[in-house]
């Protein structure tokens, strides 16, 4: 049978073409991409025998081999992994792009030129060998087959197809080296880069060279000595003792697993004892990887029973928030041929994942008041998943509310940020609650008129400008015994020090008034009332206790859904030079006043965050006024 062509699918074509085209720096990743491929696929064929042993036929000796040509120009890269049929290698290297091609595609575009670790974190790292190749062979046999399938590509727009000859299940790829890249079928290169990216792969990675024997004085001889030499330490690097791995080894283990080209912020060995005893080594990356917020990113810690790999993306080890920890957990308490569906409700594993969780807060707690400096770093990262959690876990809120950080009115630098612990701890004596805005940024806080009544009392508001702070407070009632509450929100429950009598006097004063703003406003609001928190602004409108913010209602709005209907009260200040002359203008001249009252009403709107119905009337009023008419 003759070799069949085959053309790319599209995306995958554009990867090629970046990859070929685009990338010039660090193109030694393609071996650790390469290995890490073929150590997946014999942690596959190695897992799958432990439910079926005959799957392994016996060959249970497993390795990598890379065997370099300098000679030919060629790499070799072999495996004895579970290999790939006919259809697999049509699909998996050629025809079906996966999710991560596209968002690859889009990243690069953004991305500045020289993202190599983009490769590695989308899943398209087989490509990354046409950086260093200009044709590349696939020659693979999965188990239970006799027959094995050739793939050969040149990289640009189609591979071809056709049968082969393996003698066993597994994999071996060619690569045949550009002009300019014969560096990398040196064995000194080869080593180093083994040793510096794959050297706790589980499996011997063994280098296979012919070379030439030298003689006593050091000079090559005729004579062919054929090595094949472990480069691998092959050192479970979370067995360790914490105090024999220096930090570059950490870090390269992180940037291994997590694809990620810079150190983690933070690593978090762990060694449980007791009653539940495994190994974990957690690190906390130190930028949110590109693939952040896409729902398909990687996401759960590595599993291994025994130092035998189990599950990749073990999402069940850690909840959904701290779905950008990265590393790996050994337990010796799992039962080894433990499947992929008794993990979704095994117990060992819940408890393991209660000690990870609890190991996480305390080491985020720490660096919060041990390493200020890093925990920013942090909080500016992941802060928001931090967040998120609070609606979904209970059990922990109080853990996740210890670590939250904001800004806030007392706070003299514009951007410091306090923990609510030390909220609660500054509070003056008097002061019962929790006091937050949520607004578009500080000065929307700062100069709202809310903000007179706390300022004169000096109590800090804690400023809230993202977006999720909404969830934040509805999921969070109260902090150490302090309920929170939105300044614009709800009625003070301050004490009001006017004697009862001047109050009912004032309240009579005004009741002409208050009718009048009512009939005059009618539906856009709930009701008017005199202000207790009012000070220099004539007059406000808050919200009730409960309900949605302006800027949570805004939100809604621009994602085309319906926000519930907002009715807010009206609150004006009776002792205001602009109230009184209302009320006088109202006694002669009712059109004039409600003219001013919609001037007054459209102001105070906009300084709730809120949208105003006519803007351009709101505009002609204001220049008639100007005007002096
Ligand atoms: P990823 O490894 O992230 O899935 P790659 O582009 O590196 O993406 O590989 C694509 C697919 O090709 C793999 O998911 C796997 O199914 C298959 N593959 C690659 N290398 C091997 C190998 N050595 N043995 C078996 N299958 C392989």
């Amino acid at each position: 049978m003759s070799a069949e062509k085959m053309e790319f699918k599209a995306e995958l074509k554009q990867v090629m073409e970046i990859i070929v085209h685009s990338l010039y720096s660090h193109k030694e990743i393609f071996l650790r991409e390469l290995i890490s491929n073929a150590a997946d696929a014999i942690g596959k064929i190695r897992f799958d025998a432990l439910t079926d042993a005959e799957l392994a036929e016996g060959d249970t000796d497993f390795q990598i081999k890379i065997i370099p040509d300098a000679a030919a120009k060629t790499l070799t890269i072999s495996d004895n992994g579970c290999g790939m049929s006919r259809e697999t290698l049509i699909n998996d290297l050629g025809t079906i792009a996966r999710s991560g091609t596209k968002a690859f595609l889009e990243k690069m575009k953004q991305a500045k030129s020289e993202n190599v670790d983009l490769i590695g974190q989308f899943g398209v790292g087989f490509y990354s060998a046409f950086m260093v190749a200009d044709k590349v062979e696939v020659v693979t046999r999965a188990p239970r087959q006799t027959a094995a399938t050739k793939w050969t590509s040149a990289g640009e727009d189609s591979f071809t197809v056709e049968a082969a000859e393996r003698d066993k299940r597994g994999t071996t790829i060619v690569l045949h080296l550009r002009d300019d890249e014969s560096e990398f079928a040196e064995t000194w290169r080869l080593r180093s880069l083994v040793q510096k990216f794959s050297d706790f792969i589980e499996y011997p990675v063994v280098l296979v060279t012919d070379e030439k024997k030298r003689d006593k004085d050091g000079k090559e001889t005729d004579e062919i000595e054929h090595k094949e030499d472990i480069v691998n330490s092959r050192q479970a690097i979370w067995l360790r003792a914490k105090s024999e791995v220096k930090d570059e080894e950490y870090a390269e283990f992180y940037k291994h697993i997590s694809h990620d080209f810079d150190a983690p912020l933070k690593t978090i060995p762990y060694a449980a004892e007791g009653a539940q005893e495994f190994k974990a080594l957690m690190f906390v990356p130190a930028r949110r990887p590109s693939d952040f917020f896409m729902r398909e990113q990687r996401r759960g810690l590595q599993l291994y029973v025994n130092r035998v790999f189990i599950a990749e993306e073990c999402d069940k080890l850690l909840p959904p928030y701290f779905s950008f920890v990265r590393g790996v957990v050994d337990s010796s308490d799992l039962p080894l041929n433990v499947s992929r569906e008794m993990l979704q409700e095994d117990r060992q594993l819940h408890k393991i994942r209660k000690a990870l969780v609890s190991r996480l807060f305390a080491t985020f707690k720490e660096m919060l008041e041990k390493e200020h400096a890093t925990y920013l770093k942090f909080w500016e990262q992941f802060g928001v998943m931090l967040k998120s959690g609070l609606m979904g876990d209970f059990e922990n809120r109080e853990s996740i509310l210890d670590l939250l950080l904001y800004p806030s009115t007392r706070a003299s630098e514009e951007n410091k940020l306090v923990t609510l612990a030390q909220y609660v701890e500054a509070m003056p004596a008097g002061q019962e609650e929790i006091y937050y805005m949520i607004a578009e940024n500080r000065p929307m806080v700062e100069n709202s008129p809310y903000m007179e009544y706390f300022r004169e009392r000096g109590y800090e508001v804690l400023i809230m400008t993202d977006p999720v702070d909404e969830t934040v407070v509805a999921a969070t009632p109260e902090y150490q015994g302090k309920k929170l509450k939105a300044i614009d929100r709800g009625e003070l429950a301050a004490k009001d020090e006017t004697p009862a009598a001047e109050k009912e006097q004032r309240e009579k004063d005004h009741q002409d008034l208050l009718a009048f703003i009512k009939e005059t406003l009618g539906d856009e609001i709930a009701e008017t009332r005199l202000s207790a928190r009012l000070k220099s602004s004539p007059l406000c409108l808050i919200g009730e206790e409960g309900q949605i913010g302006a800027q949570m209602e805004r939100l809604l709005r621009e994602l085309g859904q319906a926000a519930p209907e907002r009715k807010l009260v009206l609150e004006i200040n009776p002792d205001h030079a602009a109230i009184a002359a209302l009320r006088s203008k109202l006694s002669a001249d009712k059109n004039a006043a409600t003219e001013d009252l919609r001037l007054l009403f459209d102001g105070a709107v906009i300084a709730s965050g809120g949208k105003i119905k006519d803007p351009a009337a709101f505009l002609q009023r204001a220049a008639k006024l100007v005007a002096g008419a």
